[in-house]
């Protein structure tokens, strides 16, 4: 019987194959509860995000070989559930497939402790599925077998019966990469045709996934020749033949490649789901941070002066954020702008100011301070101007539209910062390699360049960066970097276009 009050609980949780998408939503309930969270090196570590909150302790492979005894990992959930502790136990896949889960399940109810099982989406399954290989088919192929390849089929008493696995249907191996020619032979020993055709698939669902397609007799050769290391599963069986055509994951456009992220953390998001949905690894590490000015009095002096003022420009979404952020702060709100002309500059500067409750009066079509002033400069002689920027922005708007007979106001409405902890995060990242830096403002290029340390700067040589626009692209140039793309506008979209043509030469997802 469990007891009431503070008593610990442990859950053992899936975490899914590597795409942290694939964990089940009461996986992530269970996760953002956790006080602490004891994981494995299969389970994506990403994850880790969604439980800030919790104490974070690693129970994988050990500098690279050794792992941790399981008696070990016993005693930690014992020790943390034992202090009244939510626990969560993350296992790559599924805990109860290969996962040892059973083991640490029956460990919790002997020691007494309260456990939760929440299942996963298994390794054979998720590469299967994004490797477009359907595990069973109607009428044809009935069965599906998850299977071991750890152990040495050599050995007499191997404790699968390969009679039957060679007649079985479909047959997954997991842990089975060291013993694939044993595998091979076995199953052709017994019978297995030699064409039946076999799948490699390596780290399933992440932009690293390989997929290695080849008959029986020839699968162990081939694997060797192509270098395909753990972890991979080996997928064995007439349905891989019909893998062709349905490889949906593997044909994205940006499959494979991993690409730096470099914007705010709150605005990264939308850029890294965009590159995601495209195939990519999308790698956030936020090089700036938006602050407000270090006094509103600038501000504050423009908000009195609203009802004369004829024009206000607003260039980003974060303007529009910090610009009616601090209008509500002094009790204003949007019938305060009733009669001023709105310009909104860039489609998601748009969309944020209609959110605002106001439709902006005015869209240039050309989102750089050219355009904008092209626009506005025939319509703003006499005019009262408002244009609240980030310190150190482009002096453009403000000249030209003064020489256009315009009185223009510009005071500081936010201020750029590299965040803090900023270069250490980056450093870590290019350690790794990345295959393309995406910089969304002359500032994300600035920061960059300080952070980054000259090492890395000249390692980057070969990597190509790409830019949103042209004043990005001037600043990169500047600072004496290459700029090898720019987006035809200055849009997310367009960026993520631009990562495209440039590794493929190639065809438009966004018309
Ligand atoms: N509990 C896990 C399996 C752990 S055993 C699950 O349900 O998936 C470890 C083996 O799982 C690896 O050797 C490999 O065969 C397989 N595996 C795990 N993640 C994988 C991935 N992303 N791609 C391919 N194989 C994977």
């Amino acid at each position: 019987m469990q007891k009431a009050g503070k008593q610990g609980i442990v859950y053992l949780i899936g975490a899914g194959p590597g795409d942290p998408g694939l964990i089940t939503v009461r996986g992530l309930q269970c996760l953002r509860q956790a006080q602490v969270v004891i994981y494995d090196h299969l389970a994506n570590p990403e994850l880790l995000g969604e439980a800030p909150q919790a104490e974070h302790l690693y129970v994988g492979k050990q500098c690279g070989c050794h792992y941790r005894p399981q008696e070990e990992i016993h005693l930690l959930l014992a020790e943390h559930a034992g202090q009244g502790k939510v626990v969560a136990r993350l296992k790559g896949g599924d805990p109860f497939v290969f996962g040892r889960g059973g083991e640490e399940a029956q460990f919790l109810e002997t020691a007494g402790i309260p456990f939760e099982v929440v299942p996963g989406v298994t390794a054979a399954l998720a590469a299967a599925a994004y490797a477009g290989i359907p595990l069973t088919h109607r009428g044809d192929i009935a069965s599906l077998t998850l299977v071991t390849g750890h152990e040495d089929p050599a050995k007499e008493d191997s404790g699968l019966n390969w009679p039957s696995l060679a007649n079985a249907g479909t047959l997954v191996f997991y842990m089975g990469m060291t013993n694939l020619p044993a595998i091979a032979d076995r199953l052709l020993a017994h019978g297995r045709p030699p064409g039946t055709p076999v799948a490699v698939v390596r780290w399933a669902t992440t932009c690293r996934q390989q997929t290695l397609v080849a008959p029986l007799a020839q699968i162990a050769a081939r694997a060797q020749e192509a270098g395909l290391r753990p972890p991979a599963v080996i997928i064995i069986g007439e349905v891989v033949a019909r893998r062709s055509g349905l490889s949906w994951f593997e044909r994205r456009p940006l499959f494979g490649r991993r690409i730096l992220v470099t914007r705010t953390a709150e605005q990264a998001g939308a850029f890294t789901s965009l590159l995601q949905s495209l195939g990519a690894e999308a790698v956030a590490c936020p090089l700036i941070a938006i602050v407000p000015p270090e006094d509103w009095q600038e501000v504050d002096a423009e908000l009195d002066r609203l009802p004369e003022t004829d024009f206000l420009i607003l260039t980003s979404t974060n303007a529009v954020e910090l610009f009616f952020g601090r209008l509500r702060q002094r009790g204003g709100d949007a019938r305060d702008l009733h009669r001023l002309q709105v310009v909104a500059v860039g489609p998601k500067t748009a969309s944020a100011i209609e959110a605002e409750g106001i439709r902006p009066d005015l869209v240039p079509t050309q989102t750089e301070a050219e355009g904008v002033v092209e626009l506005l400069a025939p319509l703003v002689a006499g005019k009262r101007v408002l244009y609240p920027r980030a310190a150190l922005s482009r002096e453009l708007i403000c000249r030209e539209l003064t020489a256009a007979g315009a009185r223009v106001a510009v005071p500081v409405l936010y201020r750029t910062v590299p965040p803090p902890g900023g270069g250490e995060q980056l450093q870590a990242i290019l350690a790794q390699g990345v295959d393309a830096v995406t910089f969304t403002s002359s500032s994300t290029v600035e920061n960059f360049v300080a952070l980054a340390g000259p090492d890395h700067l000249q390692r980057l040589a070969a990597t190509p960066l790409l830019s949103i626009g042209a004043q990005t692209s001037r600043t990169l140039r500047r600072l004496g970097l290459p700029v090898a793309a720019e987006a035809r506008e200055t849009t997310l979209e367009a960026m993520a276009q631009a990562l495209i043509d440039y590794f493929h030469g190639g065809n438009d997802v966004f018309p």
